[in-house]
């Protein structure tokens, strides 16, 4: 049975903070040692929900009590937004005030310009400044997801610690399917694609489409649509990428926090909708990945699907303990 940590919302901003600082030393932060790569989702452009620098500050501070030298980090995207280069990311990383002089640390796009990776299996390649690293933290907004149903650690790892190559594998499972007989040729989807995978024909690429859903969005005649066990598939392959992560990284030292607080129904890729699945609720922190998303999805309770796939696969997968004791801080 694995130990996760919990500090309400009432209490992560009483006593100065040190109730927060209580929950780091109990989750273990002192084990974090050398280059700490500080994972986590610095929003993208039209997002107002993602976690603010303001919470990761006296975490990075906590990091470096104990002598580790912490940056904060992220990947760039497949979809054609603005975290799509790493020079997207940088721009939109410091508009939401991720600066290395709010941080105290500095800020590094792990997988670089070029879309750097350590290759670890056929489909997985682990952005390269986060291998490198000597240990990491992994900071996760826990939200909804309109794909996987549930966006916590296990979903961090998966799909933010690996390049375009990974990311694209594991969107496999969401492209559209097209009905022929609803086509009416109107070709919305292929105006919206950014991605040129919907031919004249309207048949789809599968080497170019990146599952964004954007033409079944855009739709009227219902002739595009996800595709069926969406959610369960893609589930399975978050938690069969973040176990070949985090089995084939050179370290061992890794913790986990989640943050419930703005609970969206959609990740932080999303644009703000005024729309929560529940009210916050805290913040969790565990050395076991498995551990802390299932108590995260406990808490949270308010799914439209079982966001339970990803942590029985985790835990099948020997990412860590299906049974967790809540310790309240
Ligand atoms: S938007 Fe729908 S109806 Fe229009 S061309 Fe695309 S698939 Fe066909
Ligand atoms: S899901 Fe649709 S819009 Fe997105 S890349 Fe694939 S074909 Fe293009």
């Amino acid at each position: 049975m694995s130990e996760v940590f919990f500090l309400s919302v009432a209490d992560m901003n009483a006593d100065s903070g040190n109730k927060l600082q209580t929950l780091l030393e109990c989750a273990g932060i002192a084990e974090l040692t050398g280059v700490v790569a500080v994972k986590m989702h610095m929003g993208e452009r039209n997002n107002r929900t993602y976690l603010k620098p303001q919470f990761v500050k006296p975490i990075v501070e906590a990091v470096k009590r104990h002598g580790g030298m912490p940056f904060v980090t992220d990947t760039t995207t497949i979809y054609k937004e603005k975290r799509f280069t790493a020079m997207d990311y940088y721009e939109t990383a410091f508009a939401h005030g991720f600066l290395p002089s709010s941080l105290g640390c500095p800020v590094l796009i792990a997988d670089g310009l070029k879309d750097d990776g350590v290759p670890v299996s056929e489909h997985v390649e682990i952005a390269r400044d986060i291998y490198e690293s000597d240990s990491m933290l992994v900071i996760t907004h826990a939200t909804g997801h309109c794909a996987s149903t549930f966006g916590g650690a296990i979903k961090n790892v998966a799909m933010g610690c690996v390049t375009k190559k990974t990311k694209k594998y594991q969107h496999e499972v969401t492209r559209p399917v097209l009905n022929q007989d609803l086509c009416t040729g109107c070709n919305k989807c292929r105006e919206v694609c950014k991605h040129d995978a919907i031919s004249e024909s309207h048949i789809i690429d599968p080497d170019k489409c990146i599952g964004c859903g954007a033409c079944i969005a855009v739709c009227e005649y219902g002739a595009l649509s996800t595709p069926p066990d969406m959610s369960c598939e893609l589930q399975k392959r978050l938690a069969e990428v973040a176990s070949i992560v985090i089995h084939a990284l050179p370290y061992t030292n890794l913790l986990y926090l989640n943050f419930l607080i703005d609970i969206t129904p959609f990740c932080d890729c999303a644009e703000f909708a005024p729309e929560y699945l529940c009210p916050d609720i805290g913040v969790l922190a565990s050395r076991d990945i498995v551990a802390l998303d299932r108590a995260s999805i406990e808490l949270i309770k308010n799914f439209e699907a079982d966001p339970l796939v990803q942590v029985r696969e985790a835990h099948r997968l020997g990412l860590g303990d299906w049974d967790y004791e809540l310790i309240v801080i």
